[in-house]
C-alpha cells in the first residue's frame, strides 16, 4: 500500500526534528479536529490525513522506512483499525494534550468554587496629569459576592450537593470510535455546566450563582509618566469568586488624551511656536507655554524655518521617577499675509540693501515666466 506524504501532511520538511513535527501535528490536530469542525467531511478527511501522518513520523522505524522505501508496510503500524492509533506513535497523552493544552491531566471542578473575574476598566488623563500622576475615579461593573446566600448559592446557605452526572467532575468523557481509532473527548458537564455541584434549592437573589452584579468606584493611583495604551493591575479589586473563591483583579487601561498643545514621544514633548521673519533674523526672547508655567526661549539670530530648540527638563518624568525629559520648539516663521504701503517701501528699501531682488508685487503670469528665465 503506497502511502500519502507524511511530510506533505504536516508541511514539514525531511529534515524536521521530533519536535518540529510534534508542535506541527498539534497545531494541525487542532485545527482539524472534528469535535471543532462538526459535520465537516472535509476537515475529518484532513484530520485523519495528519494524524496517519503523525503516527508514520513520530515512530523513527517507520519513519526511516518512510524515507528508505517511499511507504510503510502495515505490520503494528497505522492500518485504519480502530485502536491501533493510540498504540503506534500518537499517543494517547499527545493527542489529550493538543486539546486541552495540560499535560495528560484534565481539570478538575473545585467543588462549586469558582476565582472570580478579572475586570478591565478604562481611564482618561490630560498629558499635565501625566506629569505629576493622579488619583482617579474609575468606575466599572463587577460581581460581588450575593448577601442573600453569602455566596454559596444556596437558598439556605448550605454546601452545595456534589453533581450526580459527573459525580464533581465537571466534564463527561465520550470515546467515539472512528476510522483512525479510538477518540477520547471531554465536554463540560451538561447538568453542571463544568462546576461539579448540584443545588436543588437556589437562592433566589443570584439564582444559584453565588454572585450578584455591582457598580463600583475605586480610586486609582496613576503614577507619573504612564503612557497610553499601558495598564495597570489592582490586585484583589476585581470580581467577587463564588463559594470560597478567589477575587479577581482589576486591570486599569490608561488612556492619555490627546493634547492640542504638545505632541509625545516618551519623555519629551514638542511643540510649535510662531515668530516673525524679524525676530526669526535679528534674534530674540519670548515665552513658550510650557506643561505648567510659561518659559523663556531664546531666538538665535538667523533661526530658519523648521528650526528646533530644546528646553532641557520641561518634558515628562520617565514611568517610576527620574529626570524629565525635554521640551522640543519648532520654530514657525509667519510671514505676514497683508502689509500696508509704509511697510511695502521699507520692504523693499531693505531688499535694494542687501542688493536682492526688489519685488513689484504679483504680476501677470507672463511676467513670472519672464522672471524665471531672466534668473537662469
Ligand atoms: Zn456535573
Ligand atoms: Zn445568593
Amino acid at each position: 500500500m503506497a502511502t500519502p506524504d507524511p511530510y506533505a501532511a504536516l508541511g514539514v520538511s525531511r529534515e524536521a526534528t521530533p519536535d518540529e513535527i510534534k508542535s506541527a501535528y498539534r497545531k494541525m490536530a487542532r485545527q482539524y479536529h472534528p469535535d471543532v469542525n462538526p459535520n465537516n467531511p472535509e476537515a475529518e478527511e484532513k484530520f485523519k490525513e495528519v494524524s496517519s501522518a503523525y503516527a508514520v513520523l513520530s515512530d523513527p522505524e517507520k519513519r526511516a522506512q518512510y524515507d528508505r522505501f517511499g511507504s510503510v508496510e502495515d505490520q503494528g503500524g497505522f492500518n485504519g483499525n480502530p485502536g491501533d492509533f493510540f498504540q503506534g506513535g500518537a499517543g494517547f497523552g499527545d493527542l489529550f494534550e493538543a486539546f486541552f493544552g495540560g499535560a495528560g491531566g484534565q481539570q478538575r471542578a473545585r467543588g462549586g468554587v469558582r476565582d472570580g473575574d478579572d475586570i478591565r476598566a478604562e481611564v482618561s488623563l490630560s498629558l499635565r496629569e501625566v506629569l505629576d500622576g493622579i488619583e482617579k475615579k474609575v468606575t466599572f461593573r463587577r460581581s460581588a459576592t450575593c448577601e442573600t446566600c453569602d455566596g454559596m448559592g444556596t437558598a439556605d446557605k448550605s454546601k452545595p450537593k456534589t453533581c450526580a452526572t459527573c459525580n464533581g467532575m465537571g466534564a463527561v468523557a465520550q470515546v467515539r470510535q472512528t476510522m483512525i481509532g479510538s477518540i477520547r473527548t471531554q465536554t463540560p458537564c451538561p447538568t453542571c455546566r463544568g462546576e461539579g455541584i448540584q443545588i436543588d434549592n437556589p437562592c433566589t437573589s443570584c439564582r444559584g450563582d453565588g454572585v450578584t452584579p455591582k457598580q463600583e468606584e475605586l480610586f486609582v493611583t496613576i503614577p507619573a509618566g504612564i503612557e497610553g495604551g499601558q495598564t495597570l493591575r489592582v490586585g484583589g479589586k476585581g470580581g467577587d469568586g463564588a463559594r470560597g473563591g478567589m477575587r479577581g483583579d482589576l486591570y486599569v487601561v490608561v488612556h492619555v488624551i490627546e493634547d492640542k498643545r504638545f505632541i509625545r514621544e516618551g519623555r519629551n514633548i514638542a511643540t510649535e511656536v510662531e515668530i516673525t521673519y524679524a525676530q526669526a533674523t535679528i534674534g530674540d526672547t519670548i515665552e513658550v507655554g510650557g506643561l505648567t508655567d510659561p518659559l523663556e526661549l531664546s531666538i538665535e539670530p538667523g533661526t530658519q524655518p523648521g528650526d528646533t530648540f530644546r528646553i532641557k527638563n520641561e518634558g515628562l518624568p520617565r514611568l517610576g521617577g527620574g529626570n524629565r525629559g525635554d521640551l522640543y520648539v519648532e520654530a514657525k516663521i509667519i510671514v505676514p499675509k497683508k502689509t500696508s504701503e509704509g511697510e511695502k517701501k521699507l520692504l523693499k528699501e531693505y531688499a535694494e540693501l542687501r542688493g536682492e531682488p526688489i519685488p513689484q508685487g504679483p504680476g501677470k503670469p507672463a511676467n513670472i515666466f519672464e522672471k524665471i528665465f531672466k534668473r537662469r
